[in-house]
C-alpha cells in the first residue's frame, strides 16, 4: 500500500469506484465514506461500515460540508452512466460544479491535496484517435451528454482555477470506459447490461450497429493508477505531475466483438438485437493514448478484456442468484440501498 496513515475523504464512496476506493484504503489510514446515495449502493459498502473500518456520512457534495484534519480528497462523486445522469441533469451539472466548489474549499481550509475524477467524456465525440490529454474535445454544449461532458470539464477548470489562485495541490485523472465487481447491474451500462442479459439468455441490445468503439479497463487497475497519482510524491515519480492524464485501457473492442466475447464467456443463449437508435451525442470511437501515464507513473494496465470480463460475470453471477433467491422468500425481490436510504 503506497497511502498510509492519513485522513481521507472520498466522495461517491458508495458508486462503483468509490467503493474500491474505500477497500484498497481503511486498513492503513483512516477513511470518512461520503455519499448521497443517488445512485450509489450502501451495499458495496456495508461491511466496511458495519465493522467500523470507515465511517460513512450520507451528504450530497452540493452542500458544504465542514471536515477536519483531511489529508487526502478524493472526489468521486457524480452519476456516470448516461441513462442515470440523464435522469435529473441539472443536478448532475451541480454536483460536478458545486461540489467540485466545495470540495475544493475543503481541501483549501484543511491544507488537503485533492484528486478529481475526470473521464474521457470531456473530449466529447472525438476527432482525434486515440484521443491524448492535448486535444481539447468535441463536446455539443447543449446536447442531453452536455450535463455531464460540460460539469466534468468545468470541474477541471476549477480544479486548475484553485491551483491558480490559492496554490491548491490538485490532481486529475480522465478516467475511461471501466468495469468489474460493484457495478450496479441497473445502471444501464453496456458491460453490466450485456453481461446481465448474456446470463439470463435475454436479448443483447445493441444502440445503433454496434461498430462504435470502447476501450474496457478492468476496475484494479485503474484504482493502481488512482492511488500512484494521488501519491506520486511518496513514489518520488514526478512530484510535479498532477495531471490531467488519461487513465484507461487502450485495448479498442467493437461493442459487437464485447457481445460475442460476454456470450462466449457466459455460454449464453442470447442473440444480439438491434432495435434501438444510437442515443444522441453518443461518441462513435474511444481509445486513450496512455503515454503520458506510462512516462510520468510507470503504470499500465496488466488485466486484458477477457480476463477482466471472467471475474466481473463472476460477481453479476453473484448478484443475480441473490436476488433471485430473495424473490422466492417473498414480493419484494430488490430493495436497493437507494430505495431504503
Ligand atoms: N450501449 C449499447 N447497449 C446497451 C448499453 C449501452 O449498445 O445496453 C452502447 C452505448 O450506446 C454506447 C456504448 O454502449 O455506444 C457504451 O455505453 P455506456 O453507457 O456503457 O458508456 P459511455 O461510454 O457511452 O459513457
Amino acid at each position: 500500500m503506497i497511502i498510509s496513515n492519513k485522513k481521507i475523504l472520498i466522495t461517491g464512496a458508495a458508486g462503483f469506484l468509490g467503493s474500491h476506493l474505500c477497500n484498497r484504503l481503511f486498513e492503513q489510514n483512516s477513511v470518512i465514506a461520503l455519499d448521497n446515495l443517488s445512485t450509489g449502493r450502501l451495499s458495496n459498502i456495508q461491511n466496511l461500515i458495519d465493522n467500523n473500518q470507515i465511517e460513512f456520512i450520507k451528504h450530497d457534495i452540493t452542500n458544504s460540508i465542514d471536515l477536519k484534519n483531511l489529508d487526502l480528497i478524493f472526489n468521486f462523486a457524480c452519476p456516470a452512466s448516461p441513462p442515470r445522469y440523464q435522469a435529473d441533469p441539472i443536478q448532475t451539472t451541480k454536483t460536478s460544479v458545486l461540489g467540485s466548489i466545495n470540495m475544493l474549499e475543503l481541501a483549501k481550509k484543511n491544507n488537503a491535496r485533492i484528486l478529481q475524477a475526470s473521464t474521457s467524456e470531456i473530449y466529447g465525440d472525438p476527432e482525434v484517435h486515440p484521443q491524448v490529454e492535448s486535444y481539447k474535445g468535441g463536446v455539443n454544449p447543449i446536447g442531453v451528454r452536455a450535463c455531464y461532458d460540460e460539469g466534468k470539464r468545468c470541474a477541471e477548470t476549477l480544479f486548475f482555477d484553485y491551483k491558480r489562485m490559492h496554490d491548491i495541490d490538485i490532481r486529475v485523472v480522465r478516467i475511461f470506459n471501466t468495469y468489474g465487481p460493484n457495478m450496479d447491474p441497473l445502471d444501464g451500462r453496456v458491460v453490466s447490461n450485456f453481461i446481465t442479459q448474456a446470463l439470463q439468455n435475454k436479448p443483447i441490445t445493441m444502440y445503433g450497429d454496434g461498430k462504435q468503439t470502447r476501450s474496457f479497463c478492468y476496475v484494479d487497475d485503474l484504482i493502481d493508477v488512482i492511488l500512484l497519482m494521488m501519491e506520486s510524491k511518496t513514489l518520488n515519480v514526478s512530484s510535479d505531475f498532477i495531471g490531467p492524464v488519461n487513465i484507461g485501457n487502450p485495448g479498442e473492442f467493437n461493442l459487437i466483438e464485447l457481445a460475442n466475447l460476454i456470450i462466449e464467456l457466459t455460454n449464453s443463449k442470447s442473440k444480439i438485437i438491434f432495435e434501438k437508435e444510437m442515443p444522441s451525442d453518443d461518441p462513435k470511437k474511444r481509445k486513450p493514448d496512455i503515454s503520458l501515464a506510462k512516462e510520468k507513473l510507470n503504470w499500465e494496465p496488466k488485466i486484458n478484456l477477457r480476463s477482466g470480463l471472467i471475474k466481473t460475470i463472476e460477481y453479476f453471477d453473484k448478484v443475480l442468484k441473490n436476488e433471485s433467491s430473495n424473490c422466492c422468500r417473498g414480493p419484494v425481490s430488490r430493495i436497493s440501498p437507494r430505495q431504503s436510504a
